[in-house]
């Protein structure tokens, strides 16, 4: 798992005398990614090699870097993995490996930063989130971050603590007529509702999909105090039968559907925005140009937007069309496998919020990047 901090780590990590090299790999169990993997690293390698007129030096390093990258192509990755990036650069002593839940398109790239687009995209997408299953006696709170239930708490209500419990021996008829009582119920789901707040505020989650009958979980809902009850993004139908598996799944499920609805209506606001007086922009020119000014509060990328372009050598300078010499600068530029790949890097430097999108129309009509402004 990984955090800002580290993105923000690697988005500083500048090559000093070469290129970082990048390999994304999908290690889905469905690709045959060990047998692929190395063929598919070796071939970019020579097409890159070809297609940069680089130095003997800046040659030998990159060598010895894929001979690092494809070391890693023999280890086994986990189970549920799915993507694995691995950055190298024996200039700067930079060498890392994730494993991503993400499935990723096979790519080799040697480009001035690491290329942290993808797990930029993993950080967003797979954001932890919290599962609250409640029932009038018996409840319970998950936390889930991109590869399963990290963090698990069970709350039993007051009536089901009492010395029955613990002989096996429930009387049913006394059960009910207790279990039902308000006060009882009132006070079980107090106690849920206080660990939930204190859960919050110490991991800093801000999404929670409760699960439970619906006039229950209405019920628990209705006692939560206002910053929680704004965290809640899902409700589910909580089948008594379900396995916790199951249940993570369907939660997991309406959690990505309220995001791509929050994402919505974010690039609402922005579209909101365009304009002189406004604090929108759209399409990557006055993106980028926004991300240059640091005014960038959060950064909408569309997930398989990946446009070709160029990056200044002297000034740092990006844009999408290839051009033989910086029209800010007139320095050298190196071509770039997705310039959009460095705005996102520019504003993870900011601290700009960078939110990834998948399947938000507007989005894509903007030109697949857009940004909220912090200041004009
Ligand atoms: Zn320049």
């Amino acid at each position: 798992m990984i955090d800002k901090q580290y993105l923000k780590d690697l988005a500083s990590r500048r090559s000093e005398h070469g290129l970082v090299l990048t390999a994304c790999l999908s290690t889905s169990r469905l690709d045959d990614w060990k047998q692929t993997a190395p063929t598919f690293l070796k071939s970019e390698f020579s097409r890159i090699l070809r297609e940069q007129a680089l130095s003997k030096e800046v040659k030998r390093g990159l060598e010895e870097d894929l001979r690092r990258i494809l070391e890693v192509a023999t280890y086994e990755v986990g189970r549920e993995s799915q993507g694995l990036v691995v950055m190298a650069d024996g200039s700067q002593e930079l060498f890392d490996s994730v494993q991503l839940p993400l499935r990723l398109k096979n790519k080799l790239m040697a480009e001035p930063y690491p290329h942290i687009r993808p797990l930029v995209h993993a950080l967003s997408l797979m954001e932890p989130f919290v599962v609250v299953r409640v029932s009038r006696d018996d409840s319970s709170i998950y936390v889930v971050d991109w590869w399963q239930v990290t963090h698990e708490d069970d709350f039993t209500g007051p009536y089901l603590r009492s010395g029955d419990r613990e002989t096996g021996e429930i009387p049913v008829k006394e059960y009910f007529a207790a279990a039902r009582q308000e006060s009882l119920v009132d006070l079980h789901f107090k106690e849920v509702s206080t660990a939930l707040d204190r859960l919050l505020e110490e991991t800093g989650i801000d999404r929670v999909a409760l699960c439970g009958q619906h006039d229950i979980a209405a019920w628990f809902r209705r006692g939560l105090s206002q910053r929680t009850a704004a965290c809640v993004a899902a409700e589910i139908s909580c089948d008594a039968t379900a396995s916790p598996a199951q249940l993570l799944l369907g939660a997991r499920e309406a959690v990505r559907e309220a995001r791509i609805a929050e994402m919505e209506k974010l690039a609402e606001r922005i579209n909101e925005g365009l304009g002189p007086q406004g604090m929108g922009v759209a399409g990557f020119d006055q993106t980028y140009a926004a991300l240059a000014r640091g005014q960038v509060q959060t950064l909408l990328v569309e997930r398989g937007f990946r446009p070709k372009g160029c990056m200044c050598e002297a000034c740092g300078h990006i844009q999408v069309d290839l051009a033989n010499s910086c029209p800010s600068c007139g320095g050298q530029v190196t071509p770039l496998d997705d310039a959009l790949s460095e705005a996102v890097r520019i504003a993870v430097l900011q601290s700009s919020e960078v939110e990834v999108v998948e399947r938000v129309a507007l989005l894509h009509e903007m030109g697949g990047v857009a940004a909220l402004l912090r200041f004009k």
